[in-house]
């Protein structure tokens, strides 16, 4: 028969062992601190993949023998490992793009001009059939909420668009509409991890991926491409990364920033290790329409559990409109739905009717792409004068640079002096992961002034 004095003792039992966990965590950072000081000291990685997976697979055998859920195991060891890795990057002093930017909007403020090069929004706005569609869904009155994921219409024409384009048969229960490409990526995030979950990103990555995870308290799990390689991910190493805490590869094609679109091959092997270990694959896509060579959307690989995402932001100049979507099986989508209905409600009546029209207007979309193509060759062009090794983009808006040989060039300083000398903005390569020694710039500028800041660029280098 249960008794109070022994809910008591057991009380007691659980609180000692809680305390006797927190003592061991903290005799664990600092071990790991001193550990990373000693890796420092080294030039060593604070990261280092391998040790981890043999921690993970001792954490694993812990597991099985204490009756412990080996997902819960490897949650808290993520945690675990996470923690210690903060505690370094805290010693770490940083210029992020934002001080970057805030900079150059404080010199224009004192009347410097200064040529941005940094911004992934094209120059070109929408098309006016656009426009139009607004100013008429305002004054028909459609400006109240909608259903979170979007209004049917507008789902339907999204479905119907990319079934044509890939040769799939989407229904419009798998879109949903979202304030931007970059909201369907935090609310498939958040749909997909819990707390201790492992995401992979392919690096040089866009760096809202690992905000995103970070902030649902996701671990990040860095995959590093190079140049020399073409930007091409080892799908091999990959998969000796994966383990049973691993629910998601985000992917980018065409990439922001290296313009690298990834062969059917590579896609097809990375859809066959996702399929076999469970994995959903996040597909960024928001390109796609800017891409210079075949493009395979992760949406002609249906047997793969998969997010796809796109918007309208890039392909029509509908930056400040703030819409996209993402695509997916109806339950995935009820959970974005969810997380939208949350945060915003609905993305706003009348911009969703003009993203119907927008959906008409596929000359304009081929204009832009061509135009931009136009500007990347002429800024190649540039870049091989300087004698510069770059990647020659298959899409995108992006160039990327390496503009030194050496591992120890810090691009912050590089960056911050091109703006605070030649007045021309651009993004540091650390932004993107550890490439300190790259740049990246964007080729939404028109063609004149694109030639000035390159031609700042080299001075700047000399
Ligand atoms: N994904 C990538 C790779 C991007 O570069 C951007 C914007 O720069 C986005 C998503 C988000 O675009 P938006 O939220 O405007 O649709």
């Amino acid at each position: 028969m249960p008794s109070k004095s022994e809910l008591e003792a057991l009380r007691k039992e659980v609180k000692e062992i809680t305390n006797k966990i927190m003592k061991l965590i903290g005799r664990r950072l600092l071990l790991t601190k001193r550990i990373n000081e000693i890796k420092l000291s080294m030039g060593l990685p604070i990261i280092d993949y391998e040790v981890e997976r043999n921690l993970k697979k001792s954490v694993i055998n812990t597991c099985k023998r204490y009756n412990v859920d080996e997902h819960f195991g490897l949650r808290i060891l993520n945690l675990l490992i996470d923690e210690a890795v903060k505690a370094q990057n805290r010693i770490k002093s940083d210029i992020s793009v934002i001080d970057i930017f805030v900079l150059a909007k404080k010199m224009e403020k004192e009347g410097e001009k200064v040529i941005h090069l940094e911004v992934g929004e094209p120059d070109f706005g929408p098309p006016n059939e656009v426009k139009k569609a607004t100013y008429d869904a305002i004054s028909k009155g459609y400006t109240h909420y909608t259903e979170p994921s979007g209004i049917s219409s507008l789902r339907e024409s999204i479905a119907n668009s990319l079934s044509e384009r890939y040769g799939i048969d989407l229904s419009f229960e798998q879109v949903a509409v979202t304030s931007g490409g970059r909201f369907s990526i935090y609310a498939s995030i958040l749909s997909t991890l819990s707390q201790g979950d492992e995401a992979i990103v392919i690096q040089p990555a866009w760096p809202a991926y690992i905000d995103c995870i970070k902030t649902v308290g996701g671990r990040v799990i860095n995959v590093k491409t190079n140049l020399e390689e073409g930007w091409r991910p080892d799908i091999e190493y990959i998969s000796n990364l994966v383990n049973n805490s691993t629910k998601l590869i985000i992917i980018n094609y065409p990439n922001n920033p290296t313009g690298k679109v990834l062969e059917k091959k590579d896609m097809k092997a990375l859809v066959d290790l996702a399929i076999d270990k469970n994995i959903t694959i996040l597909s960024d896509e928001v390109y796609s329409d800017y891409s210079f060579k075949p493009f395979n959307s992760i949406l002609e690989f249906h047997e793969c559990k998969s997010i796809c995402v796109s918007s309208f932001s890039k392909s029509y100049g509908m930056t400040g409109f703030r819409i996209g979507y993402a695509v997916s099986d109806i339950e995935n989508i009820r959970k974005i739905s969810r997380v939208q209905a949350l945060a915003y409600t609905s993305v706003p009546e009348f911009i969703q009717y003009a993203a119907i029209e927008a959906l008409k207007c596929k000359k304009h979309v081929k204009r832009y792409a061509n135009l931009i193509r136009k500007r990347i060759d002429l800024v190649c062009k540039e870049l091989r004068k300087m004698n510069l090794s770059y990647y020659e983009p298959d899409g995108a808006f992006y160039i990327f640079p390496q503009i030194s040989k050496s591992k120890s060039f810090d691009s912050r300083k590089f960056t911050l002096n091109l703006l605070k000398n030649k007045k021309v903005c651009v993004v540091p390569g650390i932004t993107f992961g550890d490439y300190p020694n790259f740049i990246r710039i964007s080729a939404c500028k028109e063609e004149d002034l694109l030639l000035e800041g390159l031609k700042r660029i080299g001075e700047a280098l000399r």
